[in-house]
């Protein structure tokens, strides 16, 4: 018998090395499909479609675990499955088995599409023997990104795959899929997330309880909101710290710097303020002899005990309440942190003066 063990995906894979934490939400839809392939009655083709960012892509990783894992389906009841640990779940986890092809755009093209290199890879590796799987399993996302070209090539295997072949296309907009593909697939329909079940998400991963509103009802989106806002944060920090007791030409161009970044989202307006508040709180922590949460800024934070402590510091907290003011009456923030930096500045520059 062939042993197609060496059988490479046809695109780079995906590979997940951990199980992606527990799913929440679409529930009614995922224990219809574990109930059909229980029943060994799922169509051949399906369409995971629904917003961005809900966990599609996900929940066909877990399927394709699901539907091999070698978990005993006691009495016709699958719910152990996936067990995550048996050999078929393990390869499918690590992005290493044979018979589990996620496909995404190729990266050597500039723009994002499943080329038609692609679509003859995946028609020819199911020509091979399956290597173990119960299923094997091909998952194209996001599946739109095929174009005319690549999806005539898979056409006829779409109609017809080779026993045993399951195909997910996940997508978040299936009408731009073209009619020949969705006629050879059954749709399913995932949802946004309940309010209810992204306060439960959020709390399984440690997130903001606020996250709620941003997400919309999608964990992909408040992974982006985090993961921007996070980046935003360290840039601004690390601007903040290197200018702070420079000369003014530096601060100038911070200022300047800064102002456009945080143009275009009020709510990220005083963010500088913000963090400015944070490292007056660290020196009071620091004069104390403590830990402070910036411990990377210690060095200059030393420093600035040696100029805020104590009276410094609340004089620069009520020129901070007052450059929120500022901003919220619609000073420009440039004007508003150049005044403030140069508060900061004044106090590091008269160390001793005023205590
Ligand atoms: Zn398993």
């Amino acid at each position: 018998m062939e042993r197609p063990a060496k059988l490479a995906p046809p695109a780079p894979a995906k590979a997940g090395t951990t199980l992606p934490g527990p799913l929440v939400g679409n529930e009614a839809v995922r224990s219809r499909l574990s109930r059909a392939a229980m029943d060994q009655r799922l169509h051949h083709c399906l369409v995971f479609e629904g917003p961005e960012g809900i966990g599609k892509f996900t929940f066909a990783m877990q399927f394709a675990m699901e539907i091999n894992c070698l978990a005993p389906a006691v009495g016709g009841d699958s719910s152990l499955r996936p067990c995550g640990v048996c050999a078929q779940c393990s390869w499918i986890l690590g992005g290493t088995h044979p018979d589990v092809m996620v496909v995404v755009p190729d990266p050597e093209r500039a723009t994002p599409i499943i080329s038609a290199a692609q679509a003859r890879e995946i028609v020819g590796s199911l020509l091979l023997q399956r290597h173990s799987a119960r299923y094997r399993v091909v998952i194209l996302s996001p599946a739109d990104a095929m174009n005319e070209e690549s999806a005539n090539i898979l056409l006829k295997t779409l109609e017809e795959p080779p026993s045993g072949t399951q195909f997910i296309l996940v997508t978040a907009r299936p009408a731009a899929l073209l009619a020949t593909v969705r006629s050879r697939s059954q749709r399913v329909r995932f949802g946004p997330l309940s309010a209810a079940q992204m306060d439960l998400w959020l709390a399984s991963r440690g997130l903001d309880p606020a996250l709620v509103g941003p997400a919309g009802g999608s964990p992909g989106r408040a992974l982006a909101w985090v993961a921007g806002d996070g980046a935003l944060r360290a840039e601004v920090m690390d601007g903040l710290c290197e200018t702070i007791g420079k000369p003014l030409y530096l601060m100038f161009a911070f200022t300047e710097a800064t102002s456009k970044k945080l143009e275009g989202g009020s709510e990220r307006g005083d963010l500088v303020l913000q963090l400015l508040e944070e490292l007056l709180a660290d020196v009071v922590i620091v004069a104390s002899g403590r830990t402070p949460t910036h411990v990377d800024r210690l060095p200059m934070l030393r420093t600035w005990v040696h100029g805020l402590w104590p009276g410094g510091i609340g004089r620069l907290q009520v020129e901070i309440g007052l450059a929120r003011q500022r901003l919220r009456s619609n000073v420009p923030a440039r004007i508003v942190l150049e005044a403030l930096l140069a508060h900061v500045n004044l106090e590091l520059h008269h160390a001793g003066g005023h205590a």
